[in-house]
């Protein structure tokens, strides 16, 4: 018998908005399993309907679940089988992954109401932070700019990747190649990140989201120092903020995308998947191989070329002038990658033992006004790695100790106001708690927590938010 068909968008709705016919999705399947609130609801062919957001979604998030999966070791979600979707959570220009569940809201202004769920992009960067931290647990709680940055990044090269799962989203890159002379590497339907969501908000918050689309994967920023960076700005320059320093990591993998994609004369729809799957395999090798360290930039980006040669020796050139491009590596440090494949040098760049990963320490917390020290999880040294960036005049950057990328990721968490006080919110008169936290839609900007663990205070991760915190929603 021949499986129920659906209505879905096939990437967004404004890009411009098509309509295809898809597989009905079982939301029940496993492994990566979902758990989507009751009831059930019908499909529907109308595409402002919550029934139609309902399937919409869950289509999007099988068909990712379903790309990432075979290559997630661990073989279901942090939490265990299953992860609830919550589609419709309240006003709000966001959405989310706090390890229980992927949170959507829906943004209104006076022209319209934008639902996240609404938008495959949106759906597939939140099941993104869920699929890296299925991969690597040990990124979500440790701190440092490049590796929050990062999970951004992987965020919307998700949305990018399960968008083209589908055979007409190919299709149509395809003919539109014909059009751009040939290069994928051009701002298109493809690159820009959750359209309708992203111009609504910019009609609110020019700050927050280019004038047609929330990211653009095709961008011209380079790698830069982020602590000195301003914690906001326009889009149109870098911040320290995870989703502007996103960009330059993500410009640089989509920039791969395209070579790998022109090593084809006349790429065929399957040439264009098996890329997809490539990038898809490269990316989780590097990860589950890279040094957890606060230049975790250049680390995972001389994985990705060292990995990147094994899968095709046609690529190694093809991410590694990328990354030199983008600065996110250093000549001199693609240099020794390149000895190092060939065997001319031998090196300690693989993660062996507890020296590669994070560690609980302690950091000087009386700079915000606590009472005792604070526990966090601090990265790796990078000293004994290969990668490094490149300084603005080309030499490669002396990497940032652990305790410094630590203080000033902690830093900027309470000069952004992201820390809820938690298990101490008494003693510092600050009347929430994590108790309230779920309740409180004022508290759903934070993303740190201070948790009592025995007699010690911790900083823990609660969540990764994908929206701007200071943009309001009414409803
Ligand atoms: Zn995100």
């Amino acid at each position: 018998m021949a499986a129920q068909q659906i209505l879905i968008w096939e990437d967004d709705p404004a890009s411009p908005g098509v309509l295809i016919m898809a597989a009905k999705p079982n939301i029940g399947q496993i492994p990566f399993k979902y758990t989507f609130p009751p009831p059930a609801l019908a499909t529907s062919q109308h595409s402002n309907t919550p029934q139609f957001r309902y399937w919409n979604a869950a289509a999007a998030l099988r068909r990712g679940a379903d790309f990432w999966g075979p290559n997630v070791v661990r073989g279901q979600w942090f939490r265990g089988p299953a992860l609830t979707v919550r589609l419709e959570v309240g006003p709000g220009w966001n959405a989310g992954y706090d390890r229980q569940a992927l949170n959507f809201y829906y943004g209104v202004s006076s022209a319209a109401t934008i639902y996240a769920v609404a938008s495959p992009d949106m759906l597939c960067h939140e099941l993104g932070h869920a699929m890296l931290d299925a991969i690597e647990e040990l990124l979500w709680n440790t701190l440092a700019l490049e590796i929050e940055a990062f999970h951004e990044s992987f965020g919307d090269m998700s949305a990018i990747l399960c968008s083209l799962q589908i055979p007409s989203m190919r299709d149509s890159v395809l003919a539109s190649l014909a059009v751009t002379g040939g290069s994928l590497y051009v701002s298109s339907r493809l690159s820009r990140i959750a359209q309708q969501f992203g111009t609504a908000l910019y009609l609110i918050s020019p700050n927050d989201a280019e004038p047609d689309c929330l990211r653009n994967a095709v961008n011209p920023f380079c790698y830069c120092d982020p602590t000195p960076l301003p914690l906001s700005a326009h889009t149109t320059q870098l911040s320290s903020d995870r989703h502007s320093f996103s960009r330059i990591f993500t410009g640089a993998l989509f920039e791969a995308m395209a070579g790998m994609l022109a090593l084809y004369p006349a790429p065929t729809s399957a040439q264009l998947l098996k890329v997809t799957e490539d990038m898809r395999d490269i990316m989780v090798d590097a990860v589950k191989s890279a040094r957890i360290v606060p230049s975790y930039y250049a680390e995972v980006a001389a994985e990705m070329v060292q990995k990147s040669a094994l899968k095709n020796p046609a690529y190694l050139a093809i991410f590694r002038d990328a990354f030199v491009r983008r600065c996110i590596l250093s000549l001199e440090s693609a240099s020794r990658i390149m000895s190092v494949l060939n065997g001319a040098v031998d090196t300690n760049s693989e993660r062996v033992g507890d020296e590669a990963l994070p560690k609980l320490a302690r950091l000087e917390s009386s700079r915000y006004g606590l009472k005792e020290p604070l526990f966090v999880q601090m990265p790796a040294d990078a000293a004994k790695s290969i990668a490094r960036s490149a300084t603005p005049d080309g030499r490669s950057m002396e990497p940032t100790s652990p305790e410094a990328a630590a203080t000033a990721f902690v830093d900027q968490l309470f000069m952004k106001g992201l820390v809820n006080y938690g298990d101490v919110s008494d003693n510092y008169n600050k009347g929430d708690n994590g108790d309230k936290e779920s309740k409180d839609p004022g508290l759903a900007h934070t993303t740190h927590r201070l948790q009592r663990e025995g007699k010690e205070l911790h900083l823990i991760r609660i969540r990764f938010n994908c929206g701007p915190r200071h943009v309001c929603s009414k409803s």
